[in-house]
């Protein structure tokens, strides 16, 4: 694959394996075995890492309560701003060593990930703001004639488990990371095995920016060993769990060890409904992007696309066209605008959803097929139609995880919002409609954590968003997140 300028490696590639970060410190596994993590682009084994499980585990556990009881919990918010104010500063120093790691680890081109610097930041902002709204409530006094006192006490809930998927785990982290640091609590994360890289290399950054050691600790390896040992792990508080729905149940079953409490952002099917009275000019691509963004690799891709059969075949034919100005390739070339696929295995459920498709009787329109030239040894695939898409067809039922949409026709507002909400998934929707009795009907209707209308995909860090339904449960980011890291207390003060 040829590069269209030099890219020099971060110095963070250049350890012969990568460690676990546990306390403030590089250690190995006790048994010293490790993993390889590849370069989806390319295939090539980046790095080592080590494959951690109950030992490491146990022990970075015992790190991150050790700093909730001890350093960490003389801080006052105000100083856990300062330091959140700190790695923010360190973060941007250090984004474009950051995204390259996150672009050769899992794939994301490199241009796309560094146009989303003002939106990390400004989610980073928004924790480190809530740093100094932690606190309780007094709520009015009605006993005892007004003498007893009543506060409601909000206290950090302890050690998180924080276990991050693979399709963007840089900026998927921080919603474990900053409120974490915002509300006083301590974490073990365990990224995903395919994309470690960026999180271990930011965990050494909030210790240089003054987080005590043990706070922000790292597992590295693969979910059925440390992944399964901090959901089970007796010392851990909650699980922020960022995932797929059958890890997403595992992970409530070993839970019922301590009765832990829970965030589950699992997967989604969402619809993306088109009324004949869109703009198209921005449906489109605004539908199309909201699909294959990140080769499809989002959880509230808008999958399932209705178009109300008027618009159908001018429809599927303008998706078509866009889906063919998008470059498919090298992630860190400029004007890529997709990556590859995490993995073979990755590549091979996808086209294996798509041989489906055709076998059900949909209508492959474009894309579909692994590409190759330049790009064999890499997990690529262009952006894929399907037409003819019935709602119960296994690529309008599951979750695929890429670049595929499903065009699926509709007669009338009743019957978008029926299909629409026939799926088990309830994270994401879009609608796309110039009438506001239309939007009003579907917003109020469409059983999802977000609707999107006439846009898709955008969240502010101070609203965050999460699922209903088998989508889970928890919210990600906004006021609700820091909740979600507090337990509260009740206390009387009777003064009579
Ligand atoms: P996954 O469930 O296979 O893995 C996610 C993480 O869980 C990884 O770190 C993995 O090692 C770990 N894990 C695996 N088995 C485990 C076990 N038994 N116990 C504990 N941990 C275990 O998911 P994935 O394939 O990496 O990610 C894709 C999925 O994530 C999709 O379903 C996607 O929709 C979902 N996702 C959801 C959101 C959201 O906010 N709702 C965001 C991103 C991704």
């Amino acid at each position: 694959m040829t590069r269209p300028s030099p890219i020099t490696l971060p110095d963070f590639l250049g350890k012969p394996r990568l460690q676990h970060f546990i306390d403030g410190r590089w250690v190995d596994s006790a048994d010293g075995q490790t993993l390889p993590t590849r370069n989806p682009a390319t295939g090539e084994v980046l790095a080592q890492l080590a494959r951690g499980g109950a030992a490491e585990v146990d022990t970075a556990v015992a790190a991150a309560r050790r700093a909730f009881e001890g350093p960490w919990s003389r801080f006052t918010p105000a100083q856990r701003q300062q330091v959140m104010m700190r790695f923010i500063e360190l973060f941007e120093r250090h984004f474009d060593e950051l995204t390259l790691l996150e672009s050769l680890d899992m794939g994301a081109p490199l241009a796309k990930l560094r146009a989303a610097r003002p939106t990390a930041i400004q989610n980073l902002l928004f924790y480190a703001s809530m740093a100094r709204q932690v606190g309780g409530e007094l709520p009015s006094n009605s006993l005892a004639g007004g003498q007893v006192t009543t506060m409601i006490l909000k206290t950090p809930v302890g050690v998180v488990g924080g276990i991050i998927p693979w399709n963007g785990p840089l900026f998927g982290q921080m919603h474990v990371v900053a409120p974490t640091l915002a509300t006083g609590c301590t974490a073990v994360l365990k990224p995903a095995e395919d994309a470690s890289l960026a999180v271990l290399r930011t965990a050494e950054l909030l210790v240089e920016a003054g987080v005590p050691a043990g706070v922000i600790n790292v597992v590295t390896g693969l979910g059925s060993e440390a992944g399964a040992a901090l959901a089970a792990h007796p010392d851990v508080n909650r699980i922020a769990f960022t995932g797929s729905n059958a890890t997403g149940r595992e992970i409530i079953k070993a839970s019922a060890v301590n009765t832990k409490r829970l965030q589950l952002e699992l997967g989604g099917k969402s619809p993306d409904i088109v009324f004949a009275d869109a703009d198209l000019d921005k449906a489109v691509p605004g539908v199309a992007m909201g699909v294959y963004n990140n080769s499809g690799q989002i959880c509230f891709a808008g999958t399932r696309v209705f178009v109300q059969r008027p618009l159908v075949d001018e429809f599927v034919d303008r998706m078509a066209s866009y889906g063919q100005t998008l470059k498919v390739g090298d992630p860190l070339a400029a004007d890529t605008h997709l990556g590859p696929l995490i993995s073979q295995r990755q590549l091979d459920t996808v086209l294996n959803y798509v041989a489906q498709g055709q076998n059900e009787g949909a209508r492959l329109v474009a894309g579909g097929e692994r590409l190759g030239g330049d790009l064999t040894q890499g997990y690529f695939i262009a952006p894929t139609l399907f037409s003819h898409v019935h709602n119960d067809m296994a690529i309008a039922r599951e979750e695929i995880f890429g670049p595929v949409a499903s065009v699926i026709p509709f007669d009338s507002v009743d019957e978008a919002l029926t299909l629409a909400n026939s799926t088990r998934y309830g994270l994401g929707s879009g609608v796309w409609s110039s009438n506001i009795k239309t939007v009003m009907k579907m917003v109020h209707g469409i059983q999802a954590g977000t609707v999107w209308v006439n846009c898709y995909g955008l969240v502010d860090p101070a609203v965050g968003f999460g699922g209903i339904k088998d989508s889970g449960y928890g919210w990600k980011g906004g006021q609700a997140q820091i909740d979600g890291f507090l337990v509260q207390k009740a206390a009387y003060l009777n003064w009579a």
